[in-house]
C-alpha cells in the first residue's frame, strides 16, 4: 500500500534525541536603527582577507566547475614544511570542527566515553552525542582552568578520546607545559588525546606548550589547528590535524570526499606564504587583548588571563542582562546564560564600546552567584 498515509516519521537514530543545535554567535545588529554594530560573538578575525590571499581564492573560484584536489597536495606540502612534520601525519577537514567529528567517527561509538572539560568548546557535546558515545564532562577549576587531575581520574576502560582545549574556549585559560606533560604521561596509550589549539597563534605565554612539539614522541596525541581564527578564513572551512600515521590515516578514511574546497585550499596555502603579514595582524590583536585586560582590571574586574582572542566574564545570573546592555551599546557578545560572557577581541573601536559597557554594568542587575561560580572571578567584579 504505497499510498497509505501514516503519521510516523522516518526512523532516526536515538542518539540524535536531545542533541543541542550549535548556536552560532549572533551577527552585529547594524541597520536596526541603533548604533553601528560590531560582532564580538564568534572569535573571528576582524580584518578582511589579505590582498594576496583574497586574490588566490578568487583565482581558484574561476574553476569551481571542477572538484578540488582531494589529496590537498599543495596545502599538505606547505604545512609539512611549515611545521616540520611528514605529510603522512597531516589531515585536513571542513574546519577543525569537521576534523574533530572525523576523530570521533574514527574512535568512538555507543558504549564508549569521551572526556572533556566543561565549560569548554560547545561543539564537543554535540559531536560526541552524535557519535553515540557518552560525554564525561569534568568541571573546570575555580580558576576557570582544566582540572587535569580530575580528567585523568575520569579515565575508564571505556574512554576512547579526550579533548583538551588549550587555550580553553570560552574561558581563555591555558595549560602550562609541565602540567600537560604530566597529564599525557598518565593517559593510557590506547586513548587518543586531542589537543585543540584553535587559538595557538595568539599564545604569548612561553610556558604554554606547542602541541606539535608534544605529539612528536606521543603516538596517542593529535593536534587540531584551524585557519578560521588567526588566519582569518572562518568562512572557507579549513582546519587540519597533526597526528601519527594510524590516526592521520583514519582521518583520511572518515573525511567527506572533496570537503575542503579549492578556494579554501588555495587561500590556506597563500596564508601560510603570507604568514609574516598575517601574524603582524595577530600581534595587533594581542596588543588589544592586553589593553582590554588591563582596562578591565583597572575597572575592578577579575578575568582569567586569556592567551586567546577573547576574554571571559563570569557574570552568573547577570549574564543575559549584561549581554543585552552591550547589544544596545553596539557590540554583540556571546552570552552563556547563567554562566558568563565571552567577548572576542575585535577592532579597537569595538573593544572601546565593550569597555565602556563594562564600566557601567546595568545597575538593576542583582549579582547572584550560581552554585558553580568560582569565587575568584567574583571577588573583583563590580
Ligand atoms: C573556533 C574553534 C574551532 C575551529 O573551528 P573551525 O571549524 O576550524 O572553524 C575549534 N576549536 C575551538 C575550541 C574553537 O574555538
Amino acid at each position: 500500500m504505497a499510498d497509505q498515509k501514516t503519521d510516523t516519521t522516518p526512523r532516526l537514530r536515538a542518539a540524535l534525541d536531545g542533541v543541542p543545535t550549535y548556536r552560532p554567535g549572533r551577527p552585529a545588529n547594524a541597520g536596526e536603527g541603533g548604533p553601528v554594530g560590531y560582532k564580538l560573538s564568534s572569535n573571528e578575525n576582524p580584518h578582511p582577507p589579505l590582498p594576496g590571499v583574497l586574490e588566490s581564492a578568487v583565482a581558484a573560484a574561476s574553476s569551481f566547475n571542477r572538484y578540488p584536489d582531494m589529496a590537498c597536495t599543495e596545502l599538505f606540502e606547505e604545512l609539512s614544511r611549515r611545521f616540520d612534520v611528514p605529510v603522512a601525519h597531516l589531515a585536513t577537514g571542513t574546519g577543525s570542527v569537521g576534523v574533530a567529528q572525523q576523530l570521533l567517527q574514527a574512535t568512538a561509538g555507543p558504549g564508549d566515553e569521551v572526556i572533556y572539560a566543561w565549560r569548554s568548546f560547545e561543539a564537543y557535546p554535540i559531536i560526541t552525542q552524535i557519535s553515540g558515545a557518552t560525554s564525561v564532562k569534568v568541571p573546570l577549576t575555580t580558576g576557570e582552568e582544566h582540572d587535569l587531575d580530575a580528567m585523568a581520574a575520569a579515565i575508564t576502560d571505556r574512554t576512547r578520546l579526550i579533548f583538551v582545549c588549550n587555550p580553553n574556549n570560552p574561558t581563555g585559560a591555558s595549560i602550562r607545559r609541565a602540567e600537560l606533560e604530566r597529564f599525557l604521561d598518565r593517559v593510557p596509550a590506547e586513548v587518543l588525546v586531542v589537543l585543540d589549539e584553535a587559538y595557538r597563534e595568539f599564545v604569548r605565554d612561553e610556558e604554554v606548550p606547542d602541541g606539535i612539539e608534544l605529539y612528536r614522541d606521543r603516538p596517542n596525541v593529535c593536534v587540531l589547528r584551524t585557519f578560521s581564527k588567526a588566519y582569518g578564513l572562518a568562512g572557507l572551512r579549513v582546519g587540519f590535524a597533526v597526528a601519527h600515521e594510524p590516526v592521520a590515516a583514519a582521518l583520511r578514511k572518515t573525511a567527506v570526499p572533496f570537503g575542503v574546497s579549492q578556494i579554501a585550499q588555495n587561500a590556506a596555502v597563500a596564508s601560510l606564504r603570507s604568514e609574516a603579514a598575517l601574524l603582524e595582524r595577530v600581534d595587533g590583536l594581542v596588543a588589544e587583548r592586553t589593553r582590554v585586560q588591563a582596562e578591565l582590571a583597572a575597572q575592578g574586574w577579575t578575568v582569567p588571563d586569556s592567551q586567546a582572542n577573547f576574554v571571559w566574564l563570569r557574570l552568573g545570573e547577570r549574564t543575559v542582562e549584561f549581554g543585552e546592555a552591550a547589544d544596545r551599546a553596539g557590540v554583540v557578545l556571546r552570552p552563556f546564560p547563567g554562566e558568563g560572557l565571552r567577548v572576542t577581541i575585535g577592532e579597537r573601536e569595538a573593544n572601546d564600546i565593550f569597555l565602556k559597557a563594562a564600566r557601567a554594568p546595568a545597575p538593576t542587575c542583582a549579582f547572584t552567584s550560581g552554585p558553580t561560580l568560582p569565587r575568584r572571578s567574583l571577588q573583583g567584579a563590580p
